[in-house]
């Protein structure tokens, strides 16, 4: 496809270059040494993400392990995402947006009834679900997630919400696989909070074997 922001990378061997559509999940296998490229183009997308072990999928991205092993709750550049066994899974190897979150997890039609009083037909989760199915997994292998291009601000009482996104059209992150993995996205379809800034729109996908 034509290129855009964040693209294209200069002697990379590309395997995969996806747009994921607005509010659609999407996953692949990726090698160890290969990177995963997300670009938001339009900016302040929310890209709700997980990662598997391909090998024992039983292991996969732990949130209290990476906010832990990385001393800080949000993610950038040269932070390590970690496994509930305590491996590294991927590292943020570049981070044009500076910031993604740990804490929030996905959005679902359940607390999307609670928190706003809508009836919706998915969320997050259904797709991260959906997407899972595709390779033999399923609602018991869901963990809480990372969110790129979200940002969640702390107070220092320990007030939280998300806010509006950080990031421009273009920002992107790249992460390179440590370990042979699967995995999922979920390009974020809530138009409720400021996760996608209130109108969802597509992400791009690149996978690669750096020059
Ligand atoms: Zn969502």
């Amino acid at each position: 496809m034509a290129s855009a922001t964040g693209g294209p990378i200069p002697g990379a061997a590309i395997h995969e270059d996806t747009v994921v559509p607005a509010g659609e999940p999407w996953s692949a296998r990726i090698q160890k040494g290969d990177r995963l490229r997300l670009i938001d183009l339009e900016g302040r997308q929310a890209v709700d993400f997980l990662c598997y072990n391909a090998a024992d999928p039983a292991d996969r991205y732990n949130a209290a392990n990476t906010i832990k092993l990385n001393n800080n709750i949000y993610l950038g550049e040269g932070c390590v995402l970690w496994s509930l066994r305590a491996r590294k899974m991927m590292t943020i190897v570049e981070d044009t947006c500076g910031s993604h979150d740990t804490l929030y997890g996905c959005c679902s039609i359940e607390i999307d009834e609670v928190r706003f009083g809508k009836t919706k037909t998915r969320g997050c989760q259904s797709n991260f679900e959906a997407e899972l199915a595709k390779h033999g997994l399923g609602e018991k292998d869901m963990a809480a997630n990372v969110n790129f291009f979200m940002f969640v601000p702390v107070a220092a009482d320990g007030a939280v919400a998300i806010a509006e996104g950080l990031s421009k059209a273009g920002d992107y992150v790249d992460l390179r696989a440590e370990m042979d993995l699967l995995v999922v996205i979920s390009n974020c379809p809530e138009r409720d909070n400021p996760a996608a800034g209130g109108e969802p729109t597509p992400v791009r996908a690149i996978v690669y074997t750096p020059r």
